[in-house]
């Protein structure tokens, strides 16, 4: 048989464009035994779907092609269509929309919008490539025939669940480019100069980051691979090398905070202490009130504000939430999300060149590119 739809890969993405044409014939190829299993892990097994706030500032990638596809289908439009197919998400943590009690609600909302489709589970996506009136999508269940094609394969973050690099390779083979790939929203590992953090495994605290001139303030852990939590996986999506910044007491001036004139400065600084102590045996500073430290001494704990260093490299693809790089958009109509190359060739979804922070981004990039790939389909 013949689709009008091939989508490749039964994610966020995939299922959504599935669930937005009842009326075509549609085929989804995935090789795991179900559907959306990122859906199914994510946001603490509760998903978090998306943002009260959506701005292009949240994302990495071309922010006018970015624009140009949020404002087709936005976090409202979204929300307004999990109401109509009964589900009503929750906001729970700073703005973020969360399924009420498991992600399981959003993934059978789209089993039950997309029952008109055909979907191929365990089977492996081999390569795609025109065929005479469409395309042919060689798989490890044979071949299939469509009309138009949409790669919604994801990126490469947790192969243990399905992730793989086949719509990069599907992509460069129809003559895209691939802005190369990297694990984002993930831990950053440390150089051995760095080595007093990893002792600190398991303390999380406020800080705020700075990657060249964006700043995330939140919690960052401690861990033993290096430096995780929320303020660093934020962080994590605009650092490529180089140094980044952690400000360990947002918001507070030193010389306001140690103005005692009597007391140790460690005594003064509300951070925990086994952090303080950490922090002093490495930079080498005395025991003593702030006044009577010498210059050096102040300088060296005035890093407690601006501690900047270069980061070694991240956790890897097996811990990061997301892939940034992908599927570059300079050559793909974000009015559509179609080839400028292909005619009949759709991309949405991680795949692509834009990656959101946490918070819901993702999942709303997911839905709001797999719409307006749909409704032009
Ligand atoms: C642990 C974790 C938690 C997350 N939490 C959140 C969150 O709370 N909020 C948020 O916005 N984002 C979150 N994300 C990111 C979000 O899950 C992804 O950005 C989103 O799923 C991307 O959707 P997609 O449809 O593009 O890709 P995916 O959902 O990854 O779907 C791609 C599909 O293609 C299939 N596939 C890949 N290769 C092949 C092949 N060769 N043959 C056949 N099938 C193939 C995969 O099995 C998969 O089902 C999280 C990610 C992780 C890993």
């Amino acid at each position: 048989m013949r689709y009008d739809l091939i989508v490749l890969g039964a994610g966020a993405a995939g299922l959504m464009a599935a669930a937005q044409l009842p009326r075509k014939r549609i085929l989804v190829v995935e090789h795991n035994v179900r559907p959306a299993a990122k859906i199914e892990i994510s946001g603490g097994g509760r998903c978090n779907i998306t943002n009260r706030h959506l701005s292009v500032g949240e994302y990495l990638g071309d922010p006018d092609f970015i624009r140009t596809v949020l404002a087709r289908f936005d976090n409202d439009d979204l929300l307004r269509f999990l109401n109509r197919h009964g589900l009503e998400p929750v906001v729970r943590k700073k703005d973020q929309f969360f399924c009420q009690e498991s992600s399981r609600e959003l993934v059978d909302l789209f089993l039950k919008a997309s029952e008109h489709a055909d979907f191929s589970y365990e089977t492996n996506i081999v390569s795609a490539g025109k065929s005479e009136d469409g395309f042919v999508v060689e798989t490890s269940r044979g071949r299939f025939f469509g009309r138009h094609l949409l790669v919604a394969t994801g990126g490469l973050s947790y192969a243990s669940i399905g992730a793989t690099g086949i719509g990069y390779d599907i992509a460069e083979s129809f003559g895209h480019t691939v802005v190369p790939p990297r694990p984002a929203l993930v831990g950053l590992t440390l150089q051995p100069e760095e080595g007093w953090m990893k002792s600190l495994s398991g303390l999380s605290m406020p800080v705020e980051i700075s990657v060249g001139r964006r700043r995330f303030s939140d919690e960052m852990l401690f861990a033993h691979r290096g430096i995780s939590g929320p303020a660093v996986l934020d962080a994590s999506l605009f650092w490529n090398r180089g140094k980044i910044t952690i400000d360990f007491l947002p918001g507070v001036k030193l010389r306001t905070l140690l103005k005692h004139p009597k007391r140790t400065a460690v005594s003064q600084i509300p951070l925990p202490r086994r952090f303080v102590q950490a922090f002093f045996d490495t930079q080498n500073l005395p025991n003593v009130p702030y006044a009577a430290m010498t210059e050096k001494q102040k300088q060296r704990l005035s890093y407690l504000k601006s501690y900047a260093f270069a980061p070694a490299g991240t956790f890897g693809y097996t811990k990061a939430e997301v892939t940034k790089g992908g599927v570059a958009t300079d050559m793909i109509d974000p009015e559509t999300m179609q080839s400028r190359l292909v005619e009949g060739l759709f991309f949405a979804g991680e795949v692509v060149d834009v990656t959101g922070r946490l918070g819901g981004y993702n999942f709303q990039w997911a839905f709001s590119s797999a719409v307006v790939a749909a409704k032009s389909i």
